[in-house]
């Protein structure tokens, strides 16, 4: 077991460093992306914020292995590559002195892991890059595993709101929050923008066992998740109020502090197999405010298995009281 506290503290650190570089990526370059080859958008923001993230994870704790889901590739086989490099260089340079086009592509290229290991980070540096360029919910995730089991989970939401409640899927002017989570030690929101803010404040899922009542959330995105058989679980759970759809894992952070008890992620396909960076933080966030994560099928989580959670199908997260009945509604 590692030291928890430094842990904890290069975490908070680091994705505040990343979140501080998304926004001003959002403010200065707004809606400007590229295409991955599996045609997914990336932008400066998420290069600049694996460079960030991985560059203080090397320093801090140089033996250990990151998976991020960036690789340089896909901006050194750009038309446009020196010219991007260096956005990259300029907006990571603001929270990682010394950065150049050499020493980015090289932090960029730290998180190249396999996962699976028996100590990792895994890290989503621009998590739902559809909201982020909508300018809508975005998150900075990142997480420790050891042993297949997430221990630590940090997650930045600059455009979410600090407070729970209505309208907390709205990326409200000045809206901005941080979470953590870690194993047998709770799961906290923090303010964003003040470095000073360790401690945070305890969230908790809110206790609800009567499906009808819950509210459920999903990705906005319709090739993410499947809208139509979650409308069929949400029916047969006698749910009516409308599904709070929002991008990233931001949603996770909804169940955790109570703007949501259901999060459904229901596969698209039988062949897609979800990617750990988009769950591990989450998932130990709900867990730790009280929650329970598994997949659609009632399995927990496997973040042994590589990249990709191979051993799983969709996911399940909820408030903890209703979870047995949500995975008996989908049949
Ligand atoms: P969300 O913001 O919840 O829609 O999730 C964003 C994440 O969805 C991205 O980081 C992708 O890794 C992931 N993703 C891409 N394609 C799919 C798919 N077909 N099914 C599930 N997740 C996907
Ligand atoms: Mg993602």
């Amino acid at each position: 077991m590692g030291d928890r506290a430094g842990e904890i503290r290069v975490a908070l650190e680091a994705v505040r460093a990343a979140c501080r570089a998304c926004r001003a990526v959002q403010q200065r370059l707004a809606g400007a992306a590229l295409e991955k080859a599996d045609r997914s958008p990336v932008t400066v923001a998420d290069f600049a914020a694996q460079a960030i993230i991985c560059q203080r994870l090397g320093a801090a704790f140089p033996g250990d292995a990151v998976v991020g889901e960036e690789g340089s590739a896909a901006l050194r086989g750009n038309g446009a590559a020196q010219a991007l490099i260096a956005q990259v260089a300029a907006f990571a340079g603001a929270e990682a002195p010394g950065a150049d086009a050499a020493s980015v592509l090289d932090w960029i290229d730290r998180g190249g892991a396999d996962g699976g290991s028996e100590r990792y980070w895994a890290l989503d540096p621009v998590d739902g890059t559809k909201g982020f360029l909508r300018g809508e919910q975005f998150a900075v995730a990142l997480a420790l595993v050891e042993a297949g089991e997430v221990v630590l989970g940090v997650l930045g939401c600059p455009s979410l709101p600090q407070d729970a409640g209505e309208g907390a899927d709205s990326a409200a002017a000045g809206a901005s929050a941080l979470f953590s989570a870690l194993r047998g030690g709770g799961a906290r929101v923090h303010r964003l923008w003040d470095a000073a803010d360790a401690a945070g404040r305890a969230i908790a899922v809110a206790q609800t066992g009567d499906p009808a009542q819950a509210r459920f959330c999903e990705s906005v995105e319709a090739a993410h998740s499947d809208q139509e058989e979650a409308a069929r679980i949400a029916a047969r759970l006698g749910i009516r109020r409308p599904p709070l759809r929002m991008d990233s894992q931001c949603k996770y952070a909804a169940v955790a502090r109570g703007d949501a008890e259901i999060y459904l992620r229901m596969p698209t396909s039988s062949a897609y197999r979800e990617k750990i960076w988009d769950h591990a933080a989450g998932a130990l966030l709900v867990e730790e405010a009280g929650g329970r994560v598994t997949d659609a099928r009632g399995r927990r989580l496997d973040f042994r298995q590589g990249r990709h959670l191979q051993q799983n199908h969709g996911v399940v997260a909820t408030c903890g009281a209703l979870h047995e009945q949500v995975l008996k509604a989908i049949c």
